[in-house]
This record gives structure tokens, sequence and C-alpha cells, in this order.
């Protein structure tokens, strides 16, 4: 049996040694393919060394790790999360995941199952280099295409580019890609929110990634002289564009679970005596149920219009981007409750507000994803920590997932899959 106490202290270690990598002295910041995420590999592939376990990079720079099956061809099981990070990062999100699925394959010390492990530290998650996300999941689901890796940095290098600089063949991002022989996936990391501390449980249950919308809203007024325009005369589209915010927030605390964020406001000409004459703002829509989201969104659209009418301004909205909710594999998801709950802590289904790479995965494969308690909820910072005990509680977590699917003929003969096309 492991010490999984032991184990959760040595994955702590080893993100704070992973953490010294970094772009920025003084501070943590590791983005695509940089020069601190090739120490990153070496450092982890000599983690590798004791267990056996091979390495290689892939051509978009995801290191990818086997831990084999006694048969060579049989199917394999996808553990992982990102080794990226944002700038002033904290030490955890993402890296975390991948340190503990390498304390996984310590944890089952030696033993074969009857599917292979491949551990994946994706090069790319956070979209901080290239403004673009997931550029690492995207290859093993194949929708990296032209466009995007033509996209060009804040030096004006491609991603294309940028992936040959670091020794890597472009052209062999096809093999990158997932195939028929994979399981699933399984993701840990911490939940970068306050909801698992003020529940006082250590994990959750990922039930669902929320979708993603955002939109840009425009008042048009008149601007005019804040002296000589009377109070009744006034085409103020500042004020038009305040009493629509506050409709927005009434609105989401009066919805269960929904968020909605109106995080950018600008007013033109922005001028301390001159009446706002137009004003642009965006709006951040999240639910877990698309119906829900969409529902919020026609009637923030028509609050708009209503509140433009009364006041004599126009109002337009456009898209910026709309990402529809992902719900987790059903099969994997019952799988990690027991898991978690062999594991000592009642499972508590939750909806990630963030993206993930599981998100990503999940358009080719089963995935789920493990949620760590998350102190103070902070976590896009070098406050970002996490507890000893429930890194163990993860670690025991994992463990018994990966038990329970080794005894599982249903997930080795792929039925999830099927059963998720079905
Ligand atoms: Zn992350």
């Amino acid at each position: 049996m492991h010490d999984s106490e032991a184990l959760a202290r040595e994955v702590i270690a080893r993100c704070q040694t992973l953490a010294s990598f970094s772009e920025d002295p003084g501070s943590i910041r590791r983005t695509f393919l940089s020069p601190p995420m090739r120490e990153c590999h070496r450092e982890i592939a000599r983690w590798l060394v004791p267990l056996g376990v091979t390495s290689k990079l892939d051509a978009v720079g995801n290191l990818r790790m086997l831990y084999p099956a006694v048969d060579q061809d049989a199917p394999r099981l996808l553990i992982g999360s990102h080794l990226d990070t944002v700038p002033n990062a904290g030490a955890y999100d993402g890296i975390l995941g991948v340190v503990l699925a390498i304390a996984l394959l310590s944890a089952i010390n030696g033993r074969t199952l009857p599917f292979a492990i491949e551990v994946v530290g994706f090069s790319e998650e956070e979209g901080v280099r290239f403004s673009t996300p997931f550029i690492g999941s995207r290859a093993l689901v194949g929708s990296l295409d032209e466009e995007l890796l033509s996209r060009q940095d804040a030096r004006g290098v491609s991603i294309r580019q940028a992936i040959a600089d670091f020794g890597l063949n472009p052209a062999e991002i096809p093999q990158a890609a997932v195939h028929e022989g994979v399981l699933g996936y399984v993701e840990f990391h911490i939940e970068q929110g306050p909801i698992l501390e003020n529940a006082r449980r250590p994990l959750g249950v990922v039930e669902a990634i929320a979708g993603q919308h955002r939109l840009e809203f425009t008042f048009v007024g008149h601007a005019n002289h804040a002296g000589t325009t009377p109070m009744n005369l006034r085409h103020d589209a500042l004020a038009g564009a305040a009493e629509w915010i506050s409709a927005v927030e009434r609105r989401a605390q009066d919805t269960s679970g929904l968020v909605a964020t109106v995080g950018s406001i600008q007013a033109k000409p922005g001028a301390v005596n001159v009446i706002a004459g137009e004003t642009r703002l965006s709006l951040d829509v999240r639910h877990q149920y698309d119906q829900e989201w969409k529902r919020a969104v026609d009637y923030f659209v028509s609050r708009a219009e209503d509140i433009a009418k009364r006041r004599g301004l126009s109002v337009r909205s456009n898209v910026l981007m709309d990402q529809p909710a992902v719900a987790m594999d059903p099969f994997l998801v019952r799988h990690v409750d027991e898991a978690v709950r062999r594991a000592g802590c009642e499972p508590y289904r939750m909806v990630s507000g963030a993206g993930h790479d599981a998100m990503i995965m999940a358009e080719k494969v089963p995935s789920a994803m493990i949620f760590l308690r998350t102190p103070g909820g902070i976590s896009h910072d070098p406050a970002e920590s996490v507890e000893v005990g429930d890194v163990a509680k993860a670690i025991d977590c994992g463990v018994h997932l990966l038990d329970q699917l080794a005894s599982s003929s249903d997930f080795q003969s792929g039925f999830p899959r099927k059963k998720q096309h079905a």
C-alpha cells in the first residue's frame, strides 16, 4: 500500500521545483515552448527514471509519458493537465494535475493494469503567448488547423514557427492526435474558486464545464455639455449602460447557476464635464445548461433594447465568443464518485466555471475531472496553494479509480465511448 501523505508532500515539493523554471526572475511565468519549458521537461524526465516510464515530446511540445500494460497493444487511459502558466502565476494550476498523475504511477508501484496509462503534460492551455488557449489539447483531438497555426505572438512569431524554433516538426502534428485505443481522459486540477472550501470538501467531482459566452454591447446617445443640458433633455449613454448593468446583476443573482459579468466599460468622449455619447461594455455569461445561458442572453439583449428606447438611445450587441457547455462522461463521473467515496470523502458534484483541457479532450474521448479544494479560492496568483491532506486524498481517489477501471470490463471494451455516442 502506498503512503499517500508522503507522496502528497513529494507532489507539493515537485510543483515548487517546477515553479523555479520561469521566464521572469522572481515570479512564475512559463508560456508555450518558452526556454524554461525545456528545463521543466528535463526535470520531469528525471522523476520518471525510477518508474521505468519513458517520455517524449509530440509535435506541439506536449510531454507524453507512457506507463505500459503487459499487452503492448492494450488500450490506454490518459491522465494529465497543463505545464504552462499565466504571468505571475501560482505553482499548482495545471502543474499539480501532471505531477499528481506521476505520483499515481509511483502509488501503483510497478503493478501492471489491463490498460496502459499515458500521462500528458500539455504544452499550452492558458492562451498567454498567442491569445489562443488549448494549443496542446487541440493537437490531441486533431483540431489545430492552418488558421490557428499561423497566429502570431507579440513579437510576430507564428505558432508554427514557435514549434520549429523549439526543435519540433509542425508536419508531425497529425501524429499527436489520439486514436481509437484511448479509453478516457482524467484530469486532476485545483478548483481555483471558493466552492469546495465553503462546502468543507477536499475533492469535487466535475459534472460539466460551463459554456462561455462573451458579447459586446454599445449604447449610443448624444454627447453634450454637462452644465447646460437639463436632465430631461439628455441622451446619456453611460447612465443607460449603468441601468442595464444593474439589471444584468439582478437577473444573475436571481437565477440558480447563472453567472453574468460586465467586466469592462469605456465611455466616450470620457471627460468629466461631457455627457457620454457612447458606451461600450463587455458581457460574460456562463451556465451549465445551454438553454439557461441562451435564455439569459436573450433577456440581457431585450433589457438593453428597452432601456435604450426609454432613454432615447440606440444599442447594438455582437457575439465575441460562443463556447457551449461540455458534459463530462457520465460513466467516468460515476466511477469518480465511487473513488472519492473510497478515499473517505463525500463526493461533491460541481460545475467548472473555468475552461480546462478536459473540455477539449471531451470532444473525442470520454473525460472526467476531479477538483481539489483551493485555500482562499486563490488562483492565478503567487499565493495559490493546496493542503497536503487534500492532495493525499486526491492520490487515494486516483488509485481507487484506476483499480475500479481495471476491474471494469465495460470500461475496457470501450463501452463508455459507445454509450456517449449513442
Ligand atoms: Zn489550469
